[in-house]
């Protein structure tokens, strides 16, 4: 195995990153996938969500492994993964990732010490997924740096033209001078309202500004109070509420995103012959 990573990103807060990594990962379990899910957020959000709710007393963090990848001392390739009990593990994150991001500023090769993390257990999983902090500062370049491909959820309610333009030429900044193979699996809306119509107008919008450059995942996720709920209860939507419209459309995202993968595969595997 070589595992596919994606980085779940966007610098604007609570458009459901998080939400969206831990829903697609557990999904991507129930495919029979092997998924390990990383925290790359000092505020542990995806941490406390899956029910470890005090990652300040976890003894081993994304912090600690990336510290001792800057030592050149790295952890064993599975000390400090956690696992949930919906099958999915977890690299926690907590408060003393805010110090690291700091100290990453003097360090050598500093946009890459996520990448050389995960490359310690990229051999285990099918899926790596990065959930993102809502910045563009150097722990969101770290995921780029590593991640094969972003996926970036976009609040249905708000038009993301500034935003979303900055995090564009930011990846595109990643691809020319760290992580040439980044790809862009696409903008998936989120927290759509079924009774008005901003979820249309913003796909038409996007599809009118980018065109083919910029695909808008078929798949809206709906908001309701039960995806809402689920941040305090440590478990995905699928335990949650699994006959529910939500868990319905993270099922239909995640054969999307196991449908771009098997096609670039193919591709790739076309090119060789
Ligand atoms: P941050 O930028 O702070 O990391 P985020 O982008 O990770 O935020 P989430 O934490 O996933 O966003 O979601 C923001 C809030 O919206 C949370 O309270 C979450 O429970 C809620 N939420 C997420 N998805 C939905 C949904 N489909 N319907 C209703 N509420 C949702
Ligand atoms: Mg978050």
């Amino acid at each position: 195995m070589n595992a596919n990573i994606i980085a779940i990103a966007n610098q604007k807060g609570g458009v459901g990153k998080t939400t969206t990594s831990s829903n697609l990962g557990i999904r991507l379990v129930q495919e029979g996938k092997k998924v390990l899910l990383v925290d790359t957020d000092p505020q542990g959000s995806l941490t406390i969500s899956l029910g470890y709710n005090q990652p300040d007393t976890l003894p081993i963090t994304l912090a600690t492994a990336m510290s001792r990848q800057l030592m050149d001392e790295p952890l064993e390739a599975n000390a400090g993964i956690l696992h949930h009990k919906e099958g999915i593990d977890l690299m926690p994150a907590n408060i003393e990732l805010s110090g690291l991001e700091v100290s990453l500023v003097n360090a050598m090769s500093r946009e890459k010490v996520l990448k050389q993390y995960l490359d310690t257990v990229k051999r285990e999983y099918d899926y790596i997924i990065l959930d993102c902090m809502p910045s563009l500062g150097m722990l969101t370049i770290n995921a780029l740096a590593a991640a094969d491909s972003v996926l970036i959820p976009v609040q249905a309610q708000y038009l993301p033209a500034k935003g979303l333009e900055q995090l564009l030429q930011t990846v595109n900044k990643v691809r020319r001078q760290i992580n040439p193979k980044l790809k862009i699996d696409g903008i998936l809306l989120t927290m759509v309202d079924s009774r008005t119509n901003y979820a249309k107008e913003i796909s038409s919008l996007l599809r009118d500004t980018y065109g083919t450059k910029l695909k808008v995942f078929a798949t809206d996720i709906p908001h309701s109070v039960r995806a809402a709920e689920i941040s305090a209860e440590g478990k995905s939507i699928f335990t949650h509420d699994p006959k529910g419209k939500v868990a319905e459309a993270y099922h239909e995202l995640t054969k999307e995103v196991i449908k771009i993968e098997k096609q670039r595969q193919k591709a790739k595997s076309d090119l060789l012959r």
